[in-house]
């Protein structure tokens, strides 16, 4: 697959776009107009940075308005196309796109466009150069590909060819069966945007809510393969209007854009012969553990709120300052050593969780697909006894271990031989439910595709979810198996608790863990006896739960009296309870489903507003 990336879909000066293009893996960018129009550089000089970073510029564009006009602007959009022509020959492209026309002054006759066309087809060749004709799903008269495809057919000129776009067709829902119609070689580029689904002015969609692929909606898969499968073997061109990356740093968005690609590239319902060969997303089986990095001192704090919920100091490690903790198939890390990756994240974020270790069939597989998508490992000193677990950046700098899934429990009996106590024998929780990431606004798609595209984990639909203190973003994502699943939350407002995490922990890191359990209650009650602080929820939530839901009074007292929040949907029923927050960041949540597959949404905003209730006032808090 040759990639490409149009400079408008990242953020910076033009030279630092393309650099940052370079250093993220394109082949190619093609260069937007104003990007050029507000350089310094000339276009030749832009051509020269290019040939050095290795980009090949794929296309110029945007022309506008070109077919259709009355004289005397279709003379002067033929002049300003030569001028055009000009810029492109300095800049070293052959390809123009020009866009279906939105000028009032356009004629809808069709033999009139192909005429223009075929006239821009004749300019274009004189020089050598070629034009794509592109759609625009808001195109006065044209606005749909197979129009577009059908005029391009009929000016049967060889400089004359087709641009597909994703966003276009897509929006308008057009099947993408009838790319089938279309000739390869007269398919010029073809340009990717991904986007949620919502209902709007097309326009104002494009222009603010594409995304990268696998960060929206749209079923790309099946247009990608539809593409492929007329023998197109051109540049794939990432075609992003998003403020939120334009907020965002060049490098980082121009990486995720190359993922995105490498996603697509794989395919997902249908994949082509070439992703075969590719290395598959990774399959994570379940949590295998999750680490905190602390001092002696917070460790002690963080034991006191982990015994009331059941754990038990299991065991020591065989040389280093971590402890395991363990209850049913869950395993607590506390690593206090002096130094290393958790010393330094304990420096940074206070004691926090710095490491989630997932279980997988094929370690060496996992790597592949992370080198892949240029996910960066890391690497730390090994003793020469330690048991090797590799593991990858992941959210705010914490890292992400592959555990093989056939050696863990050898692992576990290697790395941890000192015991200190034994196991509960009857677990009050049995598993980690989900892990709640909270990160910068602007990060929350990159962070959604760095999921999506390293692990075999599906998407729930986009939240937003009401804090006391402005709107919070949230989406989860899932292994079929449902053993894992983070739910990532973002926030514009700056006082809501979700970007007080992110200020006070100086980043992107886990504020929440949930563990599963088959009695709420009991675990509710032992955590009480143990003096486990809990968040306390308001009676009228539950009187308006009696009410909703017509639940027993009975029921709903012992509901209360234990903090419990209650969601339903059809038959299956959620239950919950969240503990006050270890040292102001992370906090524990316990979940009872019964046969409920969602997140109690709709209990969020009681529970933010409870949390806000303990928030410092900042006049007076120092
Ligand atoms: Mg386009
Ligand atoms: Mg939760």
């Amino acid at each position: 697959m040759k990639t490409s990336i149009a400079t408008v879909s990242i953020s910076g000066t033009l030279d630092a776009k393309l650099q940052a293009i370079a250093a993220a893996g394109y082949d190619g960018a093609e260069i937007f107009e104003n990007d050029l129009l507000s350089t310094h550089h000339s276009a030749r000089e832009i051509a020269a940075m290019m040939r050095d970073l290795g980009l090949a510029c794929t296309m110029f564009q945007p022309f506008r308005d070109i077919e259709g006009l009355p004289e005397p602007q279709r003379a002067r959009a033929f002049d300003r196309l030569e001028r055009k022509f000009d810029v492109m020959q300095e800049l070293g492209t052959d390809l123009l796109l020009a866009c279906s026309s939105c000028s009032p002054l356009a004629d809808p006759d069709r033999a009139r466009t192909i005429a223009d066309l075929h006239e821009a087809g004749e300019r274009a060749a004189k020089r050598g150069l070629r034009i794509g004709y592109e759609a625009l799903a808001w195109g006065r008269h044209v606005n749909d590909h197979r129009d577009a495809w059908g005029i391009v057919r009929d000016v049967d000129h060889p400089a004359i060819g087709l641009v597909l776009d994703s966003f276009h067709s897509l929006s308008r829902r057009i099947p993408s069966s009838s790319i089938g119609d279309i000739r390869a070689d007269k398919l010029f580029i073809v340009q990717v945007a991904d986007a949620p689904v919502l209902d709007m002015d097309l326009l104002q969609w494009s222009r603010h809510f594409r995304s990268m692929p696998g960060q929206g909606d749209f079923p790309l898969d099946d247009w990608a393969d539809a593409i492929r499968r007329i023998g197109y073997d051109g540049y794939w061109s990432l075609e992003i209007f998003n403020d939120r990356f334009r907020a965002g740093s060049a490098h980082g968005v121009a990486l995720d854009g190359y993922r995105s690609l490498r996603l697509m590239q794989g395919g997902i319902a249908r994949p082509s012969a070439e992703a075969a060969a590719l290395p598959p997303k990774i399959e994570p089986h379940g949590v295998e553990f999750i680490e905190f990095a602390a001092s002696h001192e917070e460790a002690d704090a963080l034991g006191a709120m982990l015994r009331p919920l059941g754990f038990h100091p299991t065991a020591r490690h065989r040389s280093k300052d971590v402890t395991r903790w363990q209850q049913g198939a869950i395993n607590i890390v506390i690593n206090c050593e002096p130094d290393g990756l958790a010393h330094a994240f304990d420096v940074v974020h206070g004691a926090s969780v710095c490491a989630i270790g997932l279980t997988v069939a094929d370690v060496p597989a996992a790597l592949a697909r992370a080198d892949f998508l240029r996910v960066p490992r890391f690497e730390q000193a090994v003793a020469p006894d330690e048991w090797p677990v590799p593991s990858v950046r992941g959210v705010g700098g914490s890292l992400l271990y592959f555990v093989d899934a056939a050696t863990c429990d050898a692992m576990w009996a290697h790395e941890f031989p000192h015991l200190l106590e034994p196991a509960p024998e009857a677990p009050l929780l049995t598993a980690v439910d989900h892990i709640a990431q909270t990160m910068q606004y602007e990060e929350f798609l990159s962070w959604l595709l760095f999921y999506v595209a390293m692990f075999d984990l599906g998407k729930t639909p986009q939240l937003e979810i009401a804090d006391p203190m402005g709107l919070v973003q949230s989406q989860a994502v899932e292994s079929a198996n449902k053993a894992v699943r983070f739910t990532l939350n973002g926030s514009l407002a700056a006082q809501s608790l979700t970007s007080r995490f992110v200020q006070n922990y100086f980043g992107a890191g886990v504020q929440h863990l949930a563990f599963a359990t088959d009695d709420a209650f009991a675990v509710a009650d032992s955590a009480e006896k143990g003096g486990l602080p809990r968040l306390a929820i308001p009676r009228n939530y539950h009187d308006d739960l009696e009410a909703r839901w017509g639940l027993a009074p009975e029921l709903v007292k012992k509901m209360a009296a234990a903090d419990l929040l209650y969601d339903r949907d059809g038959d299956a029923e959620y239950l919950q309870f969240y503990s006050r927050a270890f040292a102001r960041r992370v906090f524990f949540e316990v979940v009872e489903r019964r046969g409920y597959t969602g997140y109690g949404a709709v209990n969020a905003p009681i529970r933010l507003a409870a949390q806000a209730h303990h928030k410092p006032d900042p006049l007076t808090y120092s």
